[in-house]
């Protein structure tokens, strides 16, 4: 069985991690099973009495290690598209999945402000939503990712290929397998 691995795209809101991930997902679908995790989506189900402190941030990111770990250790390509503002929890996940990439989804807060694509940096802003990662609650860069992918200066697809290339050069895609996804 080929191995499982982990695409861990940490970032602002509105940084693009549900845009890349869903890029990811038509580019590796033909290759074998993958699930998205995404943290929006996450929070509506299985973290839906979860709030924003740092403790529930904290305990929603350990449900999404956890069900990544089972999956990526069943052979699955799990992508994972998570603000995840801690370093300390992000150092956790790659100690707890095999094989994780972390990408940062890098992109200026300004940028973010702007794009606003649902609508919450206006409620932040306005004080209707506290604890907003960025506005009122930090987010911790990545000090040492295996991936930076700058989406106010690059396409979803050049971000897509820098990720996919990394993870082939990481012996975890085979050169068919590449060749066949990158264009
Ligand atoms: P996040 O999941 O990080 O909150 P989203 O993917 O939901 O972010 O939103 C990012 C927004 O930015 C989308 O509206 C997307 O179309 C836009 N966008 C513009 N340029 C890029 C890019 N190069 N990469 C990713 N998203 C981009």
């Amino acid at each position: 069985m080929e191995q499982g691995f982990c695409i861990w795209l940490t970032g602002l809101s509105g940084s693009g991690k549900t845009t890349i991930a869903q890029e990811l997902v038509k580019r590796l679908e033909n290759s074998r099973f993958i699930e998205v995790m995404d943290g929006d989506e996450i929070r509506k189900g299985l973290s839906r009495d979860l709030g924003f402190s740092k403790e529930d941030r904290n305990e929603h990111n350990r449900r999404v290690i956890f069900c990544s770990k089972l999956l990526a250790r069943s052979g699955v390509i799990v992508i994972v598209a998570l603000i995840s503002p801690y370093r300390e929890t992000r150092a956790y996940a790659k100690e707890q999945i095999q094989n994780t990439i972390e990408v940062f989804v890098k992109a200026p807060l300004e940028v973010c402000i702007e794009r606003d694509p649902k609508g919450l940096y206006k409620k932040a802003l306005a004080g209707e939503i506290k604890n907003f990662t960025g506005i009122d609650d930090p987010y911790e860069e990545p000090l040492n990712p295996d991936v930076v992918v700058e989406t106010d200066k690059q396409d979803v697809n050049e971000s897509v290929n820098t990720i996919l290339f990394k993870i082939h050069a990481n012996g975890l895609l085979s050169d068919e397998a590449y060749e066949s996804m990158t264009k």
